[in-house]
């Protein structure tokens, strides 16, 4: 075995149906009086619920999350954390409502309490995207991590069907890159195996019949693993391609990743066919081939695959390859504009990946 480094995220998780009631023991547990509840406009519902399990003892409730996390937003909930003396911030939504508990959190040095409703991984990583003056910029640091998660897996039951499996191969796509990051490990390898293989086998039975508990809790388990896997090591060119496409062309981000992933790992393939191989063993239906397997997947989940159907314009396909290969950064692939071109053209258009 390869010597390697691997390095542990410390935080708490509460997994399971019905845990939302364990919000009062988690809060008194960091020993806290007052936290603030955070959520989109979509989501004020949730977090009203919130507020009833913790009897009113809350510092207020901001329902501004927006997606791409602009900082005039943060900069207005930091305001009202402030003026109701806030102790702690609770975010319960996707990745636009968790970016913004990271936000506060990271400028404050307020405690986070997680509540994940998609899959999106980002409750897993000390990552975080904010946008200011249309220029989204990233940055990671330890601090960032929320300290606890309470994944529910009744919360997810209101997510929709579509939004459930481009949410889910968003989650996949950490782990498949995972598995050939320049800085992976065995112990990453498992849970981007494990996380593929709940991902893959529940998401269409979730397409089919969105209420399926069991379906459900494979999901967000799924998700959980897929979202260490990306709070752990290094992304590729997978996830540079769709902060590009998405950042660029305003175009949504886990559709765009759902269209992107199964033409990304094309490109790699011929250097990584070990990674390859593991991959189709976690896929149903491959065949042995990771590629087939992404595809009869996809197809399953009945997911729009051209980032025409987004909006993305023809014309936009030189400027984006342009973009792909200003900003270097290590794959298993060198990046050269020709193959990038064509990838982002096949993807624009909808071609199957071969
Ligand atoms: P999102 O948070 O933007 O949510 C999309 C919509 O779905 C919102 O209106 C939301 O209120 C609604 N929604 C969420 N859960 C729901 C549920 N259970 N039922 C009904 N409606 C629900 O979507 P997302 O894909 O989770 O997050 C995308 C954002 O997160 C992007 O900005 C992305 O860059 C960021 N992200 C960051 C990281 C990271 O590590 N920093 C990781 C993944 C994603």
């Amino acid at each position: 075995m390869d010597s390697f480094v691997y390095n542990a995220n410390p935080g708490r998780v509460v997994f399971g149906s019905g845990t939302l009631k364990q919000l009062p023991e988690e809060v008194s547990r960091l020993k806290l009086t007052a936290p603030l509840l955070l959520s989109t406009p979509q989501q004020v519902n949730q977090a009203e619920q919130l507020k009833e399990i913790l009897n009113g003892k809350i510092a207020g409730i901001f329902t501004e999350a927006t997606m791409h996390t602009p900082t005039d937003i943060t900069e207005k909930a930091l305001q009202y954390a402030k003026d109701t003396k806030a102790d702690a911030v609770v975010s319960i939504g996707g990745g636009s409502t968790i970016g913004l508990g990271k936000a506060i959190s990271i400028r404050t040095g307020l405690p986070h309490i997680c509540i994940p409703t998609t899959y999106a991984g980002s409750e897993m990583t000390p990552i975080l995207g904010e946008t200011a003056d249309g220029v989204k910029k990233t940055r990671s640091d330890p601090k960032i991590l929320p300290g606890t998660v309470i994944y529910d897996v009744d919360l997810t039951m209101t997510l929709p069907a579509a939004m459930s499996a481009t949410s889910g191969v968003n989650a996949i796509a950490h782990a498949v890159e995972a598995l050939y990051a320049r800085n992976t490990n065995p112990i990453i390898n498992l849970l981007a195996l494990e996380g593929t293989k709940a991902l893959a086998s529940s998401l269409p039975e979730i397409v089919e019949n969105p209420s399926s508990p069991s379906a459900r809790s494979q999901a967000l388990y799924g998700a959980w693993l897929c979202g260490t896997c990306l709070g752990s090591v290094g992304m590729s060119i997978h996830h540079k391609l769709c902060h590009t496409l998405g950042g660029s062309f305003n175009l949504p981000h886990a559709e765009t990743h759902t269209a992107v992933l199964p033409h990304a790992i094309s490109y790699n393939a011929p250097r990584i066919p070990e990674a390859m191989k593991k991959l189709a063993e976690a896929l149903p239906e491959s065949n042995g081939d990771a590629i087939h397997g992404l595809n009869v997947l996809l197809s399953k989940l009945k997911v729009k695959r051209g980032l025409k159907d987004f909006g993305m314009k023809e014309e936009d396909i030189d400027k984006a390859a342009d973009i792909a290969v200003s900003n270097p950064y290590w794959n298993p692939r060198e990046i050269e504009r020709e193959p990038i071109r064509e990838l982002i053209r096949r993807v624009w258009a909808g071609e199957p990946a071969k």
